[in-house]
């Protein structure tokens, strides 16, 4: 049984993790409406009561024998328990309720037992493999269904199965923890005015302040980047930084290595060496070998440009302070600020100046209506009873017949106890077989005075997974939208991410906000070339957090906080003693153990994909050919083949080592 798909931003190159004008809501989502979870009684009933149904459904499905209808049956039992699992497993992220959200996790607990007691079910698995496919479809599910059997342990002798039970949910119980650790982190860094010089006025406003008068300034993304990138005194952005750098704490350092081994364990059980090798075998890359060969390459194509970088990011601050170049050293909390000067000189990019162009309500409709106009679709606001008053339900139905065809639920604005990052749930699949349909729920935390042009980007690529699930049309649900392989559900997304630097694609803004100030076309262009400008040592940080996640899950799955100021140490800038950036990597203590490297691998995809769009990044034609071929395929058939039926040959790694090399 699969757990349900989270799909979640990128660390930022700084060390963070990341990542209106319709008509009256009068109609209703598209498939169920989401539960209604005020209460924790609501919680735990909804719990018991989908638990109880859930077993009820194994115990008929066990009676099903082997068959071409087999698949079928295991899907219409997926489903059923997806609806009752995938509202609450996605819940605890959102709820503003801590009590609420404590009682899904705890529910949570009890859904990933269930689901790993379901994948050791010898009698399921004997069905399943005596079970004929009817076709290609049926071929490719069924065998991705005997692989989750397979890896959860059901045919291992039963000691080792109950052991890798045992793991299994010692794992999940962990991984939550550490989420936890940084979702409810309370972190506040205390500044007087005089130290946030710089910093923009709207932050200062915001803050809350102490007796003493002193600003508090939290960890969130709208807080901690503008002061990373616009406080005037070093000091100032240190302490940010450090505090975000500590993010997670010790205890979350001792959590990701109990993490470690316990997945290296479990791939033991299975007769490997490491969590890399188990787990890879079953993603593009195939091994460990193909993935550090491909990091090793990527490290070379960026390894001068980084250092580049560095050196202008030196001068730069030499210049600032008035200081000679070979007594300045460059600091981590550098970085982003004399980033944001470089780009401000050399291109005249102010990111913060975007703010009053990407209000936020209407940058959503922006990129509902890039998709409108390349995947022939329509998005309609509904009524919908939700988590927040500020999280909004929509329906997405075909522009050409109407058919209504998924819905998607937005939480745009940070608050406390929300989920810190950017990430999309796919909390229920479709089925074309059944005429189910995709439901997804899309969770950001932005500024409410206006997105800047690399935050509608943000914007843009996790709507780009909202489309991957609400525009699946696959046969079964276990297939549907993002449930591909984990090394390429980036790529969809990542496609789109150089479509808001595009005039044309801009213009689009207006169309949604016809009194919102049009973008000058020179400002675009500049965004575009200051994008362009720290790639080198934006793309050697992914690499680093990349090796970091496979190195922590090679054999001796060494410990977390020595592997990381090793390998950091490794770099230009160094690792800052007292600092503990894996605390904080969610990624890597949750479901992209050993698949942190999927980002850089989507990416070549991503970046080939592109190549169809190259004369019109808007054209319906293309967009319908790739809306067909691509997205609507979810995980049914091998993301190599998508891509082939796509662009009409085999992918090329081509144009992402030529867009390095530039
Ligand atoms: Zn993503």
């Amino acid at each position: 049984m699969k757990k349900t798909w989270m799909v979640m931003a990128a660390c930022s190159a700084i060390g963070a993790c990341w990542p209106g004008a319709y008509a009256a809501e009068t109609a209703q989502m598209v498939g169920p409406a989401f539960p209604d979870f005020q209460t924790v009684a609501q919680v735990r009933q909804a719990c018991d009561t989908g638990l109880r149904a859930a077993q009820a459904r194994v115990t008929a499905l066990e009676k099903v024998p082997a068959s071409p209808g087999w698949i079928g049956e295991y899907d219409a039992y997926y489903s059923a328990t997806e609806d009752a699992y995938g509202p609450i497993g996605f819940i605890s992220n959102v709820h503003p309720d801590q009590k609420v959200r404590d009682a899904a996790e705890a529910c949570d607990l009890r859904w990933q037992d269930f689901f790993t007691s379901t994948s050791q079910n010898a009698k399921l698995y004997r069905a399943a493999k005596a079970s004929v496919p009817a076709d290609d479809i049926d071929r490719e599910t069924l065998r991705q269904t005997l692989e989750t059997f397979e890896d959860s342990g059901v045919g291992l002798p039963p000691a080792q199965r109950a052991k890798a039970k045992q793991l299994s949910n010692r794992i999940s119980l962990l991984g939550q923890q550490f989420e936890k650790n940084v979702r409810d982190s309370k972190t506040k860094v205390e500044y007087t005015d005089e130290e946030l010089a710089g910093v923009p006025e709207g932050v200062l406003k915001a803050a809350k302040r102490d007796a003493k008068g002193h600003a508090l300034l939290g960890l969130d993304y709208p807080t901690y980047y503008p002061v990373m990138e616009r406080a005037e005194k070093a000091a100032t952005r240190e302490k940010m930084w450090r505090a975000k750098m500590n993010e997670g704490g010790a205890p979350n350092l001792k959590l990701l290595a109990e993490i470690a081994k316990l997945r290296r364990d479990y791939a033991k059980l299975f007769g490997f060496d490491s969590y890399a090798d188990f787990t890879l075998r079953r993603r593009m890359a195939k091994n460990t070998a193909n993935t550090t060969r491909f990091l090793d390459e990527v490290k070379q194509a960026v390894t001068d440009s980084e250092r580049r970088d560095i050196i202008d990011l030196r001068e730069a601050k030499a210049k600032h302070l008035g200081k000679p170049l070979d007594k300045t050293t460059l600091d981590r909390w550098d970085v982003a600020f004399y980033t944001e000067r470089l780009r401000k000189e050399r291109f005249t990019v102010d990111e913060e100046s975007f703010r009053p162009y990407f209000p936020p309500e209407e940058s959503l409709q922006f990129v509902m209506r890039i998709a409108e106009t390349m995947f022939g679709i329509k998005y309609t606001p509904v009524q919908a009873k939700l988590w927040h008053p500020e999280a909004k339900a929509y329906a997405v139905s075909d522009a050409a017949t109407g058919k209504p065809l998924s819905s998607l639920i937005v939480d745009l604005y940070p608050r406390e106890g929300k989920y810190n990052h950017a990430a999309v749930w796919s909390y229920r699949g479709g089925s074309t077989k059944t005429g189910r349909v995709p439901q997804a729920a899309l969770v950001v935390n932005f500024d409410r005075k206006g997105l800047t042009i690399e935050e509608l980007d943000t914007l843009l690529h996790e709507f780009g997974h909202s489309l991957h699930s609400n525009l699946s049309m696959t046969r079964y649900a276990v297939n549907s939208g993002t449930s591909t392989q984990h090394d390429f559900v980036e790529a969809p997304s990542q496609m789109l991410e150089d479509w808001v630097f595009d005039r044309k694609v801009l213009k689009l803004f207006q169309d949604v906000c016809p009194t919102c100030k049009p973008v000058p076309d020179e400002l675009i262009e500049k965004a575009r070339l200051a994008r362009e400008f720290t790639k080198g040592s934006m793309t050697a940080r992914q690499h680093l957090y990349a090796s970091f996640d496979l190195a922590l899950h090679t054999a001796g799955a060494p410990e977390p906080m020595a592997l990381w100021a090793k390998m950091e140490g490794d770099t230009p800038l160094g690792y800052v003693p007292g600092t503990m950036f894996p605390a904080g990597f969610a990624h890597v203590a949750g479901g992209y153990g050993a698949g942190y490297y999927g980002y850089l691998w989507s990416l070549v995809v991503a970046m080939d994909l592109r190549t169809a769009f190259a004369a019109d990044r808007l054209d319906p034609a293309v967009g319908k050919r790739y809306r067909d071929t691509v997205l609507s395929q979810g995980g049914q058939r091998p993301p190599e083949l998508l891509v082939k039926d796509f662009l009409g040959r085999d992918m090329s790694p081509k144009a992402f080592f030529d867009y390095l090399a530039k």
